[in-house]
């Protein structure tokens, strides 16, 4: 539809352009509803993040109950179904664990809503079977629905949460005044920053969700807002992107993007910490806090690579009208162990999706190369075909009649943009 909607627009600016050389051509703008996410950190007190824990604590019980109630139905030749589970669940849950009404019921309707992803990604293969979740292995998070929760200017109002720490408070003997009052003060978490996409002149958005999650130790709110946002075409040449773990994307104009590999670098202080984790005593307080600090090493790994890869999509397509891409695979470099550190270090797959949403964001089309179009091995001026080995950094063609010589990575962007652009012109 994108191709479609340009060469629409292109027909029309040649014939206002011929007739009325004055009149500038007006651009189509649409309107895109896209989805985005604002992950915030919270600064909970300890009363809040007692209540955090347990809905994290609650939510994870829920999950594993409709896990091993599905199992059981299952087996016993019956359909089970998250929604169904549900409703088996909030009938038991009265008599059998009261205790769950101590936190938001959000915590069970997302809960339920997971185990419903959870299987509906396994049957279509997206991912493996369902796991039971573990205190201290899997993410400790909890959903809250739309309509539950306020975010102000630095704070976001949990639900229940106010209530819970009275109930706490009265339990330890002190006796509360001004109930409603404290209820609203209690409630309300502090916001590191504010959030972000509400309230911009020339959008309009919508609050849909947000998930709070614990992090090495850190809280953060995950805000997911509805956004309508102007889809504003970019007017640039096609271009060809080779991905790689040498150097993180070559351009078909020779543009580069170096690798600046994080984990690479802080690699010496994760085996430090290793190892201290290694020489702690098991449920030590020392060994809890080299457990913290690893964490966050890896953490502070994960959003400088992110970061990164964020900067590099968006460069990449604010400039370019058409994109070409190679099929990754990125399973297979996994596989591979030698590869598979700078793999995971590149993230090579991640910016090819952050290449496709951002670009989706302007209408940019995005022609994807089959896993199996030899781009390194052919010479994009005359297509001849030659091994190469993985170390060798200059492509030299062995045609006699061409003989270019080049950057390795160069000549494969130089053949995805060529493969693309022929794909493209097939699908119109
Ligand atoms: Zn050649």
């Amino acid at each position: 539809m994108d191709t479609l909607d340009k060469i629409a627009r292109t027909s029309t600016n040649t014939r206002s352009t011929t007739a009325f050389k004055a009149v500038k051509p007006i651009k189509t703008i649409t309107v895109r509803k896209v989805l985005k996410a604002h992950k915030i950190r919270l600064h909970p007190t300890a009363e809040q993040e007692a209540y955090l824990r347990r809905a994290c604590g609650t939510r994870r019980f829920i999950f594993n109950w409709g896990l091993a109630e599905w199992q059981r139905q299952y087996a016993a030749g019956e359909q089970p179904s998250a929604l169904a589970l549900k409703k088996q669940f909030n009938g038991l849950r009265g008599s059998e664990s009261p205790w769950t009404y101590d936190v938001t019921k959000c915590v069970v309707e997302g809960a339920f809503d997971d185990l419903g992803k959870a299987f509906a990604n396994f049957f279509a293969k997206r991912a493996g079977y369902p796991k039971f979740k573990k205190k201290g292995k899997s993410q400790e998070s909890f959903y809250l629905a739309n309509d539950k929760f306020i975010v102000g200017d630095h704070w976001v109002q949990v639900p229940v949460l106010g209530d819970f720490i009275i109930k706490q408070r009265e339990a330890s003997g002190e006796i509360i005044t001004k109930r409603a009052q404290l209820k609203r003060r209690l409630g309300k978490i502090n916001l590191a920053e504010k959030l972000r996409f509400v309230g911009t002149s020339g959008t309009t958005s919508k609050i849909m969700g947000a998930t709070i999650c614990c992090e090495a130790g850190w809280w953060f709110l995950s805000v997911q807002v509805a956004v309508e946002v102007p889809q504003i075409p970019v007017e640039g040449p096609p271009i060809g992107i080779d991905l790689g773990f040498m150097r993180l994307a070559t351009l078909s104009d020779d543009t580069r993007f170096e690798n600046q590999k994080p984990l690479r670098h802080l690699l010496a202080q994760v085996r430090y910490l290793n190892q201290q984790l290694a020489r702690r005593q098991k449920g030590s307080k020392n060994r809890e806090k080299t457990k913290r600090k690893l964490a966050r090493l890896h953490y502070r790994i994960r959003c400088l690579r992110d970061d990164l890869l964020h900067k590099v999509a968006h460069q990449i397509t604010e400039r370019y009208g058409f994109i070409g891409l190679e099929t990754l695979n990125v399973r297979g470099m996994m596989r591979s162990r030698s590869r598979a550190l700078s793999a995971s270090d590149a993230a090579l797959g991640r910016l090819a999706h952050y290449i496709e949403t951002k670009a989706q964001a302007h209408g940019t089309p995005v022609q994807r190369v089959g896993r199996f179009f030899s781009s390194t091995k052919r010479c994009h001026r005359c297509h001849h075909l030659r091994e190469i080995a993985e170390d060798e950094r200059t492509y030299v063609c062995f045609n006699p009649a061409c003989g270019w010589v080049g950057d390795r990575d160069l000549n494969a962007a130089l053949n995805i943009l060529e493969e693309a652009l022929r794909l493209a012109s097939l699908a119109v």
